[in-house]
């Protein structure tokens, strides 16, 4: 009896001396992280192809492709971290090897905002691509065309060379069995006199 009068003491102290979580102010403390958090996006348009294969997997569509003026990459996703489930499915499927153009390294974020439509924008991954590269891109691609172009009329031309000197060769083996024959008939028919 007076164990249990006792155990009752030393509960209602505690509860009197110990924090109690409904009085915590969550707010102002920084958000709990799971151990296995590996940070937000970090996205490198050097290495994009703009395959498209993050945006299609994205199980919560928190991905958008943004278009730009190249042929590669033509797109580049931006991803919002509001809509994000950080699952890492995108950095999974990523093709681009040895480093993934879009990967979730980039560091803790805070997700408590001051509740407006503007406070969403900090929640966005942007991905600013630099105008020289943008040029310098341009001009690789407009140099790759005319080394196709060239290979491509080069390759026509040793064709036409080829099936040229074929049709050559095949009317010479023609003429030259004609003649073949035609020497046989009279060879015979000189046989035939002598007779
Ligand atoms: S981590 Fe998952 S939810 Fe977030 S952008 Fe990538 S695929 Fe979508
Ligand atoms: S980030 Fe990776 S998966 Fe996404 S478009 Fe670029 S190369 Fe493709």
């Amino acid at each position: 009896m007076l164990f249990q009068i006792s155990e009752k003491i030393v509960r209602v102290m505690k509860a009197f001396t110990e924090p109690r979580i409904a009085t915590k102010d969550i707010v102002k403390e920084p958000a709990h992280k799971s151990p296995i958090f590996r940070g937000r996006h970090e996205i490198k348009y050097e290495l994009c192809i703009g395959c498209d294969a993050c945006n299609k997997i994205c199980p919560v569509d928190a991905i958008v492709m943004k278009p730009l003026p190249i042929k590669k990459p033509k797109i580049i996703p931006e991803v919002n971290l509001a809509i994000c489930i950080f699952c890492g499915l995108c950095e999974d499927v990523c093709p681009t090897k040895p480093e993934k153009a879009i990967k979730l390294s980039g560091g803790d974020i805070e997700m408590i905002t001051g509740g407006t439509h503007k406070d969403l924008d900090n929640f966005w991954v942007r991905v600013d691509v630099p105008e020289e590269w943008i040029e310098q891109k341009k001009r690789e691609e407009e140099e790759k065309a005319r080394k196709k172009k060239e290979m491509m009329a080069k390759k026509k031309a040793e064709a036409e060379a080829k099936k040229k000197a074929e049709e050559k060769a095949k009317a010479e083996a023609t003429e030259a069995k004609k003649e073949e024959s035609a020497e046989q008939k009279n060879a015979s028919a000189e046989k035939g006199e002598e007779k």
